[in-house]
């Protein structure tokens, strides 16, 4: 086993990050100005098409003040996202496995001097009873978090709990995807990760821009940009080839956040065939002993946010976008239009605190979510706002993964097993977990939305296969 210095001299050794050309970003940022009425008009007729935008293009959107301009680009943002995704909306929920870390994140509660938080790691029959918790609220798909600590958290315990969580059912209930997001490591470990049939991959670069990045990892293994840069590159090696990246947005100019994560998507296209699968786009909260005013040199606003998911939507179409708690629950149901496909709910970012249940007090948790409603309200949210709730989990259960996978999201053939998908799952919710107050509205979306199949003999294999939900049959997808 490492310690946390031998962790911090391996990381040294690692290649440089150079597909983030810090100075040609800067002055890409710098440079760009706001396009012209008609210039915007070519932009988005050439977006609508939804093959991608350039990083010059995405940079002279970034650009956009102009409240007209930007109606055009949101509308624009909501036809493409209508075309690639349809309504369904993807649900999960994090599962915090341990809050020790080495690291000295400035913007996150579990830093190692924050000696007001209770440190925690859930042994495998905790993590089996809080899987049990997230099965009864009709979760299927978990994204794994923890902290990073070669001796407490060690790569073994993950794989561990990886097994405890797929072998663990409740009733009908089972978790049918495991995400993970821990720190950035090895080929071998990344491998062995793949091998126990993770998802996705998922690791924030946090920020990409170096100084701050230097500025806001001071000490600790993750202290080193090159190393946690190259991550992904280590983890295609390993065999994950679904990564989610993710930046965090307050640390730095968002501009230059955008297209630095786009460059780092390109890097990953040109190099391994795949970009990544999702980005996540968590702006900075409140953290136990995080002092936001020394932190957040580059506040977001709520418009700026607008406009970094209608641009992210329309510069990779495919690729999912991930939205957290940490948003108030209005914004989250309004961005959903603009271009976010998955969204977390009832989320606990304390270890153990699904149980705990009081969020705010919980004394273990990372940040404090925006958007504390259950589940049920947030389901019944996506179904009053025109959407479709989805479990679905299939693609990854079905080989359609990397590659494989972008091919077919390139295509928008996806969605032709994303809509009878989301209709199966949602009724497996109605079923099995819902109050009668949601059964009505969520019945009545899966009939607007069966009727919206446009292939009537999918249309009518979904129709059978509800039936054979109603019958008592579970996990039926295409
Ligand atoms: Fe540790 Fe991750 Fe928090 Fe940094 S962000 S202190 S690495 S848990
Ligand atoms: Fe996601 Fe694939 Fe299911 Fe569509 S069919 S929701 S892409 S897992």
């Amino acid at each position: 086993m490492f310690t946390a210095q031998q962790l911090i001299e391996r990381n040294k050794q690692s290649q440089p990050a150079d597909f983030i050309d810090q100075a040609q970003l800067q002055s890409l940022v710098d440079s760009a100005a706001e396009p012209s009425a008609s210039q915007l008009e070519k932009l988005m007729a050439k977006a609508e098409k939804a093959k991608g935008l350039s990083t010059e293009e995405v940079a002279s959107l970034l650009a956009v003040e102009d409240p007209d301009k930007l109606d055009l680009l949101f509308a624009t943002a909501r036809k493409v996202k209508e075309k690639i995704y349809g309504k369904r909306i993807v649900l999960f929920a994090p599962l915090y496995l341990s809050n020790y870390c080495v690291n000295s994140c400035a913007y996150c509660a579990f830093h190692r001097g924050n000696k007001r938080l209770q440190r925690k790691r859930l042994s495998l029959d905790e993590v089996a009873q809080q899987v049990k918790i997230l099965e009864r609220m009709g979760h299927k798909r978990l994204a794994v978090e923890a902290g990073e600590d070669p001796e407490n958290c060690p790569l073994d315990y993950v794989l561990d709990v990886i097994q405890t969580i797929y072998s663990t059912t409740d009733g009908n209930g089972s978790i049918r995807r495991v995400n993970v997001n821990i720190a950035a490591t090895t080929v071998e470990e990344y491998r062995k990760l793949h091998e126990a049939g993770i998802g996705t991959y998922i690791l924030f670069q946090e920020t990409y821009h170096r100084p701050t990045y230097e500025r806001v990892h001071p000490a600790g293994p993750k202290s080193l940009y090159d190393w946690h840069t190259t991550a992904m590159d280590r983890a295609m090696e390993g065999g994950c080839d679904d990564v989610g990246l993710g930046v965090l947005f307050g640390l730095y100019d968002y501009r230059f956040e955008v297209l630095a994560l786009l460059a780092h998507n390109q890097h990953l296209e040109e190099k391994y065939g795949v970009g990544c699968h999702t980005i996540s786009v968590p702006r900075i909260r409140p953290a136990q002993s995080v002092d936001l005013s020394r932190v957040v040199r580059y506040p977001v606003s709520e418009d700026e946010f607008r406009k970094i998911v209608a641009i992210l939507r329309l510069a990779v179409p495919y690729t999912g976008l991930i939205l957290s708690t940490r948003e108030r629950p209005a914004l989250r149901d309004e961005l959903l239009s603009l271009g976010i496909s998955q969204v977390s709910a009832a989320s606990s970012t304390g270890v153990g605190g699904y149980e705990e249940k009081k969020e705010a007090e919980c004394e273990t948790a990372q940040f404090l979510p925006d958007d504390t409603r259950s589940v049920d309200q947030v389901l019944a949210s996506i179904c009053s706002e025109g959407y479709l709730p989805s479990y679905c989990t299939a693609c990854y259960r079905q080989g359609r993964t990397g590659e494989h996978f972008m091919d077919l999201a390139k295509d928008g053939e996806i969605q032709t097993f994303c809509q009878p998908n989301a209709i199966l799952t949602f009724k497996e919710y109605l079923l099995d977990y819902a109050p009668p107050s949601l059964v009505e509205l969520g019945e009545e979306t899966i009939a607007r939305q069966l009727e919206g199949i446009p292939n009537q003999q999918l249309r009518e294999e979904t129709k059978r296969r509800l039936l054979q939900l109603e019958q008592g049959e579970r996990d039926l997808f295409f």
